[in-house]
C-alpha cells in the first residue's frame, strides 16, 4: 500500500526496503535486525512494533515522516534508485552518450547510473514533478 511513497523516499536520497510480498512476521524481522524503521498502513502490524502512516495521498504521507523521523536535514534528492535502493554513481556526458536516447540526451545535462541494477537517469521532464513534490513538501530544491 506504501509503494509510492517507498519509491519517494528513495528519490529522496533514504535507504528504503521494500517488499510487498513479505508477511509480517518477516517485515518486523528485516526491520529489527536491519534496524529500520517499519512504516505500515496496517494498524495490526504497526501494534506490534511498526509506525502507523495516518497520512493520505503522496505528499502528506511524504511529510508526516518526515515529521516524525526528523528527516528534513537528510534528504539527498537524487542520490538513490527509485527502482531497487541502489546508490546512483555520476556519469560523464561523454558515458552517458551511449546509455540516453537521442533526445533526452541532447536535453538532459546530468546524468547517473545506478550501481546495482545499472538503470541510467537524467534530469528529463519526469524531474520537473519530483522537484514540484520537494517544493509542495516545504524542501527545497537541492541540485547537486
Ligand atoms: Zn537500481
Amino acid at each position: 500500500m506504501l509503494g509510492k511513497l517507498a519509491k519517494w523516499l528513495r528519490i529522496l536520497g533514504f535507504d528504503t526496503f521494500f517488499d510487498c510480498s513479505a508477511n509480517d512476521e518477516e517485515l518486523l524481522k528485516i526491520a529489527r535486525s536491519e534496524e529500520r524503521a517499519l512504516l505500515t498502513k496496517d494498524r495490526e502490524l504497526a501494534a506490534k512494533g511498526g509506525y502507523l502512516v495516518m497520512g493520505k495521498g503522496l505528499e502528506n504521507q511524504v511529510r508526516e515522516i518526515f515529521q516524525r523521523f526528523h528527516l528534513t536535514g537528510e534528504a539527498k534528492p537524487f542520490t538513490r534508485c527509485p527502482v531497487c535502493n541502489g546508490e546512483l554513481k555520476k556519469i560523464s556526458r561523454k558515458d552517458a552518450e551511449k546509455l540516453v536516447p537521442p533526445l533526452a540526451f541532447k536535453m538532459a545535462t546530468k546524468f547517473s547510473v545506478c550501481r546495482e541494477c545499472g538503470k541510467v537517469y537524467w534530469d528529463g521532464t519526469h524531474m520537473v514533478r519530483m522537484k514540484s513534490l520537494l517544493r509542495n513538501i516545504g524542501l527545497k530544491e537541492v541540485n547537486k
